[in-house]
């Protein structure tokens, strides 16, 4: 018998039909025994996740000391489902005890965890498998980081029975008990936590669409879904915008070789796709996919002679480590270095007293900061053993009259970034995207 790891997000536990849907993909196949579970998601455009609802429960709370009003819409949605399946589960009980926590509580994490909770109780109870909860196998440490190993040996002894059992995604526990959160969209992670655990043979993670797809389907309209990406394409992806799958997903999954095939619920004799650690035996287009997101500043630095002077990389890259500031790409040319940098991670002109400490320290010819800029990543192995990939997506942003920032061809020859405005990001993606698909 092999062993699957079943991982089912906000729209398919949103409401009835979605979970019916998801009982009858688990009792199709005896194989599906771990079952990782999202909160409730939207149920038609403009509807609120449960997962919203609950933080904005938590900030009703701080700012008026109870969450009655915001926690009310969790409470009716959950009541709606246990309704919905006639469920002997007293969930008022739960909901009680909920609410009363958020009003006592000091941290989002809790409030904003409960979704998930609920969500596989009410699947356990439907599924009639046991419920496991995340509290007591997912760990961080002190400083708040996932601990893998300390997780890995408490998944694979608790969850090392016949049947089958339900597990809240997204959060885990602090050394003192506490609960705390992935970021959002952190049950992908769960999901990869519990197939390294539990060693399946795959991990199934069934969303809203027919697979990973070669571009965001809010952006390009039908674009194809991608057969086999690798773990590290994957990465690159996910990590760069495609939000169907947590960037932290492979992490766990690294040191094995478990694929993780993403499906949708809505259409489930759909195969999807398969995220395998080696690709290099399957048919692979020169692109595998484009993914983009905003958010980024770069600063440009120009000095006559920079490779010749010793030491100006370091002295650069150590003021950026002062203000304790991550930097995601920094392509140099013979005179010219461009750095890139999340802008969550600049307080309020911070770029200033940077740019500042920049020219007192290496005396740059030109300085300057350009604050919106979105990333784009083009990936695929295919690159790797052909030239010409970023000429052609010049000439395809050049024809679509998109000024290009920045560009970087990744070492790892994977990927070319190209940076361009913010306000640019989707038009910059569509024109990429006809040019290679
Ligand atoms: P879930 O609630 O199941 O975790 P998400 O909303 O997190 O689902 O992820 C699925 C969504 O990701 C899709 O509905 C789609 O709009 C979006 N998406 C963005 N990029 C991609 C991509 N490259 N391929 C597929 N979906 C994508
Ligand atoms: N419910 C959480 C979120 O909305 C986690 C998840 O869905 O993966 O981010
Ligand atoms: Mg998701």
């Amino acid at each position: 018998m092999n062993i699957k790891v079943v991982k089912f997000g906000g729209t398919s536990m949103a409401n009835k039909d979605a979970i019916e849907r998801v009982k009858n993909i688990i009792n199709s196949d005896p194989d599906r025994r771990f079952v990782v579970v999202s909160a409730p998601g939207k149920r038609f455009k403009g509807d609120e996740k449960i997962t919203d609802l609950l933080l904005a429960s938590y900030e009703e709370k701080k700012s008026t000391g109870s969450c009655h009003i915001f926690f009310s819409k969790v409470r009716d949605r959950f009541i709606e489902i246990v309704n919905d399946f006639s469920l002997k589960l007293d969930i008022n009980k739960y909901l009680d005890e909920i609410e009363k926590n958020i009003d006592q509580s000091n941290s989002p994490d809790y409030a904003a965890s409960r979704g998930e909770y609920l969500s596989a109780l009410v699947m356990s109870e439907i599924l009639g498998f046991e419920f496991v909860d995340a509290a007591n196998i997912i760990k961080f440490n002190k400083k708040g980081s996932f601990d893998a190993s300390y997780t890995n040996d408490l998944v694979s002894s608790r969850l090392s029975m016949d049947k089958g059992a339900v597990i809240p995604g997204f959060y885990g526990t602090m050394p003192d008990g506490s609960i705390k959160t992935f970021t959002r969209g952190g049950s992908d992670f769960t999901g990869s936590i519990i197939a390294r655990g539990v060693q399946a043979d795959v991990y199934e993670n069934w969303t809203d669409v027919d697979g990973f797809m070669t571009a965001d389907p809010r952006i390009v309209d039908n674009p194809h879904i991608i057969d086999f990406l690798s773990y590290e394409e994957l990465r690159e992806l996910s990590y760069m915008g495609a939000s169907v799958l947590h960037p932290s997903s492979i992490f766990p999954l690294q040191s094995t070789s478990i694929p993780i095939n993403v499906r949708n619920t809505f259409n489930p004799s759909a195969v999807g796709t398969f995220i395998l650690k080696d690709t290099s035996d399957k048919k692979t287009s020169l692109i595998t996919g484009i993914a983009g997101r905003t958010g980024f500043t770069t600063f440009f630095i120009r000095k006559a002679l920079m490779n010749n002077e010793i030491g100006f990389c370091r002295k650069i890259l150590s003021i950026f480590e002062y203000y304790d500031i991550s930097i995601e790409h920094m392509p140099t040319g013979i005179d010219t270095m461009s750095l890139i940098v999340p802008n969550d991670h600049l307080t309020d002109g911070l770029e200033f007293e940077i740019i500042e400490k920049i020219r007192g320290e290496v005396n740059p010819d030109v300085i300057f900061v350009y604050k919106n800029i979105a990333l784009i990543a083009i990936v695929g192995h295919g690159m790797s053993n052909q030239t010409g990939t970023a000429a052609r997506v010049f000439t395809a942003l050049a024809a679509a009259n998109i000024n290009v920032k920045m560009i970087d061809q990744g070492s790892s020859e994977i990927n070319i970034i190209v940076g361009v405005n913010g306000e640019d990001l989707n038009r910059a993606i569509a024109a990429i995207y006809h040019e290679f698909f």
